[in-house]
């Protein structure tokens, strides 16, 4: 280990701590109130705007190549349900009070890829797909984009490859199939056979790597690069994909008020988000800002052995720094949280935003597992199962107290609304899940 690692290590506690390896909760030093830094973020409340139009404008296309749609009219969103059951079974096991509400965001149900990356990843390839249509004429936008479903030929000459620890190469690979694209998914060694296969029967080109995320994705760009009409889709870096994702919040907002939920300053919203690379978690997290300020608390959930947001924003190196550089092996059952070195985009983005991170122990994720479908009779998969860590984690860290305590939140701890953001699960065969259901690490 060379000495910048050392002193970062030893000089840092919070990065100290994670490279043990031991679950832990870090607070974000740097946040700071909303309204103080809304108009030097990077990305505007008019982006995440711009997007929810477009999503709007393919509406009518994913209806028709997506009949799963129909009852949403083509819309992409998933379920918000209280989850009181739960919150029952899990104070009691843990001897712990949950104040407020808990609610589950299952985008375990999204349509079409069942996972949250059917936010960030279909978003984009159908971003690219509207420029390439109007750039050829073949669309204008007053026209329906319905009529797109009758231009596969146009669509294969083009190419579009992504790299993925599973659930990102089924979103982008089943959309892109679909519309007609040439689709290459290049696989790390977490990725599932059954989402492999899946993709291979839409005639998805998938290449499978020993290595881990962050190689298949360097490996895929190469290829891509060969290709002149090629179209590589960067999960480290993709304005597009985080657009994609922060949609989410303006859903997450009606759906609050359809519930007669409020959100305002005596009643505050936590909301517990697996984290990868980053993008998904921090898309969304971005978008609920905008919309709930100083009443939101955003919190991610990484796994104890592949830390990398909470190292990169603790240390302030970003994608500098990775989880095997403190001697973390990067390897856990959360393959969908598998990435050992973070975005920086993102990074960098949710600098003044973030509340904080947690890490869980991967046996803890099948304890959820079996709780949450004992409880509710929900399935999701592990890697979704990380954000109840954040449901328990502010009232089992003195730190998390503190964080209640300083924020002024105390009193007001009754009226909280908790969301667990389920990110994944739907598409998960039955055999994998009875698999799950009997995993004890
Ligand atoms: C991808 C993924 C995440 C995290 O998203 P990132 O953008 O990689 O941070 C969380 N849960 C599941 C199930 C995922 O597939």
């Amino acid at each position: 280990m060379d000495t910048r690692l050392q002193k970062l290590i030893f000089e840092n506690p919070a990065v100290f701590k994670v490279s043990k390896g031991e679950e832990t909760l870090w607070l974000n030093p740097l946040k700071e109130p909303f309204e103080l830094i809304r108009d030097e973020l990077s990305v505007t409340k008019e982006q995440i705007r711009d997007a929810s139009e477009r999503l709007d404008r393919f509406a009518p296309f994913i209806e028709e190549a997506f009949p799963e749609t129909k009852e949403s009219d083509g819309i992409i969103e998933s379920p918000l349900r209280e989850i009181e059951n739960m919150k029952e079974l899990l104070s009691q096991k843990f001897s712990i009070e949950i104040a407020g509400r808990l609610l589950l965001k299952m985008d375990s149900d999204l349509p079409i890829a069942g996972s949250v990356k059917a936010r960030g990843g279909i978003y984009e390839v159908l971003h690219y797909t509207e420029k390439l249509a109007l750039e050829n004429g073949i669309i204008t936008e007053d026209d329906n984009y319905r009529e797109l479903v009758n231009h596969k030929d146009f669509f294969n000459k083009y190419a579009i490859h992504v790299g993925s620890t599973g659930n990102l190469g089924l979103s982008i690979g089943i959309m892109s199939a679909v519309i007609g694209y040439r689709v290459t998914v290049h696989m790390s060694r977490e990725a599932k056979q059954w989402k492999k296969d899946k993709l291979r029967s839409y005639g998805v080109n998938v290449i499978e790597y020993d290595g881990d995320f962050t190689e298949a994705v360097h490996q895929g760009r190469a290829l891509s690069d060969t290709d002149p009409m090629s179209y590589f889709v960067d999960d480290e870096n993709s304005i597009n994909l985080f657009m994609g994702y922060a949609v989410a919040a303006e859903r997450l907002e009606r759906q609050l008020e359809e519930m007669d939920i409020t959100i305002d300053e005596e009643h505050p919203l936590f909301v517990y988000l697996p984290c990868g690379v980053g993008g998904a978690p921090g898309g969304i997290t971005f978008g609920l800002k905008h919309i709930f300020g100083d009443n939101v608390h955003c919190f991610f959930v990484e796994p104890t052995n592949c830390p990398s947001m909470l190292l990169g924003m603790a240390s302030e190196l970003h994608n500098d720094v990775s989880v095997y550089d403190i001697g973390l092996s990067g390897i856990t059952h959360a393959d969908g949280l598998a990435v050992g070195r973070p975005s920086k985009l993102v990074g960098k983005l949710m600098e003044k935003l973030l509340s904080g991170v947690f890490t869980i122990d991967d046996y803890r994720l099948y304890d959820f597992l079996r709780d949450l479908d004992k409880s509710e009779g929900i399935f999701i998969e592990p890697s979704a199962c990380a954000a109840f860590k954040g449901v328990l984690g502010l009232e089992e860290y003195l730190d998390g107290r503190a964080y209640v305590e300083d924020n002024e939140l105390t009193e007001l701890m009754d009226n909280a609304v908790h969301i667990a953001w389920a990110t994944g699960g739907a598409l998960v065969p039955s055999k994998e899940r009875g698999e799950f259901m009997e995993t004890y690490l």
